[in-house]
């Protein structure tokens, strides 16, 4: 087990500046996901951390010691890519314990710990086939088993469910959090999906164009968005933004929208005036509130995902997005009376999150 840590990370390729300044402290049995857009630079701070790629500048530390001299091998660290890479002429046994073998590990003792592992992974009746005789969930166990056999310090995951369908994942993203708890190794994890950071992480950064916008925990990222990029890339549906001013009137705040004004009482805010951006939840507006003064909506579409609803509908001049229940039945045209809480509302002033 290890705690990792990244000072000042910079890599370039060519005019392509892939990491910027990026620090991070991963702790000990940490699981840290990394969850960015295509192309954030989230590969390339793996294989930094693996030592696959040397950074340009900024350093890459291990319980509070360098490895930026250490070659991958020397790192003791276990990787797991998006291909599985299993080689095929071999059986899951030998697939399991080759990495072993090649660090001349004594053949009781590899045997030992490939049935170990092949137990922790539910695949211990799988270990004479060869990987063509195997699923896609199956194989990306052996290809996970491949690295957890050898107890590796840190366990480096690189979009390691992203060739499998959505119900499978969903089954080995469970898998994998049980196997964290179960074994408490330190996890860095790369992914483009926010549900699976979201349920896999104990941390989670949030990166974009080589650069960290926001770590922390799933509650925190979600509840509290650093800036607009952050706030539209967690949570689904979208959070629904506007552009606005912010309205100071006695002691009371008001978002002054295109169409549209919200009462935000005396909402903690560092800033008295001027454009901003708000942003609302969908699942935090609640219709037919019993506040005195509800705001209107027009109902334009209703998406119904069969656990719940989601009302499309006309804010002022905007769109507005509502979670509802299940039960709720509306109809296009309809208005709708509603109210928001006011402590959820997020402002933004030049993408950067302003108070609470
Ligand atoms: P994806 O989710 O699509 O795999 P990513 O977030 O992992 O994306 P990276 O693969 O780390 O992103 O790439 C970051 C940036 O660096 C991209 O602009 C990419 O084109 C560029 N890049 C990565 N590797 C190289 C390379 N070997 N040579 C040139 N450019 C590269």
């Amino acid at each position: 087990m290890a705690s990792l840590t990244l000072k000042g990370i910079e890599k370039r390729f060519g005019k392509v500046i892939a990491l910027s300044r990026v620090d991070l402290q991963v702790e000990d049995g940490e699981f840290c996901v990394l969850l960015g857009p295509s192309g954030c630079g989230k590969s390339t701070l793996l294989n930094v951390i693996a030592g696959l790629v040397p950074q340009d500048e900024g350093t890459v530390q291990l319980n509070g010691h360098s490895v930026d001299r250490l070659t991958p091998r020397e790192r003791d660290m276990a990787m797991v890519f998006q291909s599985y890479a299993l080689y095929p002429h071999m059986t899951v046994a030998k697939n399991l314990g080759f990495g072993l073998r090649m660090r001349g590990v004594p053949k009781t003792t590899i045997r030992k710990q490939v049935l170990d592992t092949a137990r922790l992974l539910g695949i211990d009746d799988l270990l004479d086939r060869k990987p063509r005789e195997l699923s896609g969930g199956q194989r990306q166990r052996v290809a996970m088993g491949r690295a957890l056999v050898r107890r590796p310090e840190i366990f480096l995951l690189d979009e390691p469910l992203s060739n499998l369908d959505a119900r499978l994942r969903a089954n080995l993203r469970l898998e994998l959090k049980q196997l964290h708890r179960q074994m408490g190794t330190t996890v860095v994890y790369v992914t483009h999906d926010q549900v699976e950071a979201m349920t896999l992480g104990d941390k989670v950064v949030v990166m974009r164009d080589g650069e960290v916008r926001q770590t922390g925990t799933p509650e925190t990222i979600y509840s509290l968005p650093a800036d607009t990029f952050v706030a539209t890339f967690i949570g689904s549906p979208e959070i629904n933004l506007y552009q606005g001013r912010l309205l100071h009137k006695g002691n009371r705040l008001t978002f002054q929208g295109k169409g549209f004004s919200i009462d935000l009482g005396d909402l903690r805010i560092d800033l008295t005036e001027g454009e901003v951006e708000a942003g609302i939840r969908p699942e935090d507006i609640r219709i037919r509130g019993t506040a005195e003064r509800p705001l209107h909506a027009t109902v334009e579409m209703i998406s119904d995902v069969g656990s719940e609803k989601y009302i499309h509908a006309h804010l002022g001049n905007e769109n507005m997005t509502i979670r509802a229940p299940k039960d709720a039945s509306f109809r296009p045209g309809q208005i709708i009376d509603f109210n928001i809480d006011v402590n959820r509302v997020h402002i933004f002033q030049k993408g950067i999150r302003v108070g609470l």
